[in-house]
């Protein structure tokens, strides 16, 4: 690893002799090497060999220019071996992805920001065939005419849901504002003000509605919605009734809402859709896994919803997608509207939702072939495991500032799904020894952050929780190499 701080030597008289300029009028400033003079150098000039001139101009460009400035500030000129070695370290940098590996230790399995669920093996291999293959995206291969991309998946949608036809678009907040829009523009769209709901990242219900052209209709009050209410509500120019899930947000004690079979009847009876916003949408009963239940899609159809949507990342375990099912009617009508093709998936979306919903299909071994259901079945007794695994190299990358310790803990499933329910863990606790301070404890948080490989921890309590639940035994050693030679304080 090269030396990073700035060297204060100057240069020798063979850099000198060399061909760098020197005894310019402006003094040391100007006695910095020219930018063809060290990429000359026999390590840069390999460097652009391998990824190009234009890459280790800049970084040498760069590296002179923050060289420049503290010069002017009383700096001392660098050696030309020092420029070099910042030039190799400054480039390798800019050629790291922006989309950096992280270790997620915050205790949420599904998490936005981190990009929710993690794929299965076999949607990671559909998805490197359909970019390195032509595929029959919209292809029909029995008459060689034009296909659509819904067909891919719409058969195992339609058996998983019981629905009886389904289309996908971009994801769970596009697939609401297609179906208002398709379904219900210039109607008014009746709603519990219950549900009125932001989840993260700007989703609000009523902008969406306003985006798509329906106008809302607030029936009800924010805990108790009764089915008079959406009968009142109801009118000549209502377009549809719409359910959606509370996803991150919980509302206990007196509460009062309307199932969806009494919902579906009062729609009908008016002659118009019942629509419901899913959410997270799972497509088994996680109950049987030990999870809290979260209600299926091909629950609310079997009550008489004529449309559900649901996110393709988060408890289905496969890409950001927005899955629409329902009755083929209303299906067909969403997929017409002009905006679909606005929201319309990649190939590799398709190749990597198709794979995912086949294993569902299956029915068979799905904790271990869908890492996310892996991730939320993990039993606190195998997470503890890892934790003392763990310890040690934890223990000794930090200062004696902080105490280790390994404790129990609750992880968060995320995304909006059941957000008062946690799900039993163990996490690694760094707590400052001596008199707290809630600095050193964010500025520990900092150090694991700045590793080669991130680590997102979370603070609570005035101590920082690594929780292992989402340390994938396979990952154990890269963990424990990240930590080496890092003193974190
Ligand atoms: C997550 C969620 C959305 C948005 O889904 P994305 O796939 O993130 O676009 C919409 N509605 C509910 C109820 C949600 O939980």
């Amino acid at each position: 690893m090269p030396d990073l701080a700035l060297p204060g030597a100057g240069e020798s008289s063979a850099e000198k002799s060399a061909g760098f300029r020197s005894g310019s009028p402006s003094g040391n400033r100007t006695r910095l090497p020219a930018v063809d003079r060290l990429l000359a150098t026999p390590e840069l000039a390999e460097l652009a060999t391998q990824v190009g001139i234009r890459l280790v101009t800049r970084a040498v460009q760069q590296v002179l220019a923050q060289h420049r400035a503290a010069i002017l500030g009383g700096a001392s000129i660098p050696s030309n071996e020092a420029l070099v070695a910042q030039t190799l370290l400054h480039s390798s940098q800019a050629r790291e992805s922006r989309l950096r590996q992280v270790f997620n230790l915050s205790g949420t399995v599904i998490h936005t920001n981190l990009g929710r669920a993690l794929l299965s093996d076999e949607a990671i291999d559909a998805v490197g065939v359909a970019m390195r293959s032509f595929t029959a995206l919209e292809y029909d291969i029995a008459s060689g005419a034009r296909g659509d991309r819904d067909d891919i998946v719409e058969e195992l949608l339609c058996d998983l849901t019981g629905a009886e036809g389904a289309t996908v678009v971009n994801n769970n907040a596009a697939a609401v504002l297609l179906v208002l829009k398709a379904l219900g523009a210039r109607k008014e769209a009746v709603i519990s003000r219950g549900e009125l709901i932001e989840i993260g990242g700007a989703f609000r219900l009523p902008d969406i509605m306003k985006a798509a052209g329906c106008k809302l209709v607030e029936v009800g009050t924010t805990n108790r919605t009764h089915a008079r209410d959406y009968e009142e509500g109801c009118g000549a120019k209502s377009g549809l009734i719409l359910k959606a899930h509370w996803s991150n947000y919980a509302i206990t004690g007196f509460i009062a809402q309307v199932n969806d079979a009494t919902l579906s009847q009062i729609a009908h009876a008016r002659g118009i859709p019942y629509v419901v916003d899913l959410g997270a949408g799972a497509l088994i009963d996680l109950a049987a896994y030990g999870l809290p239940h979260e209600p299926l899609p091909q629950d609310s159809l079997a009550a008489g919803a004529d449309v559900v949507t649901f996110s393709g990342d988060k408890l289905l375990g496969g890409p950001q997608a927005g899955l629409i099912v329902g009755r083929r009617a209303a299906i067909e009508k969403i997929r017409k509207d002009p905006l679909k093709r606005a929201l319309r998936v990649s190939k590799l979306t398709m190749a990597a939702l198709e794979a995912t919903l086949r294993i569902y299909a299956s029915g068979h071994q799905l904790e271990s072939r869908l890492p996310t259901l892996a991730l939320l079945t993990r039993q606190r007794s195998n997470i503890r495991a890892a934790c003392d695994r763990m310890a040690a190299s934890i223990s000794r990358a930090v200062t004696p500032d902080f105490a280790v310790s390994v404790e129990e803990c609750a992880s968060q499933i995320g995304s909006g799904s059941m957000p008062a329910e946690r799900l039993p863990s163990a996490a690694l606790v760094l707590r400052a020894a001596g008199k707290a301070s809630g600095r050193a404890i964010q500025r520990l948080q900092a150090c694991l952050r700045a590793l080669p490989m991130p680590v997102i921890g979370r603070i609570s309590d005035g101590a920082l929780w690594l929780d292992l639940r989402c340390l994938l035994p396979a990952e154990e050693s890269a963990f424990v190499k990240n930590l080496e030679g890092f003193r974190l304080e």
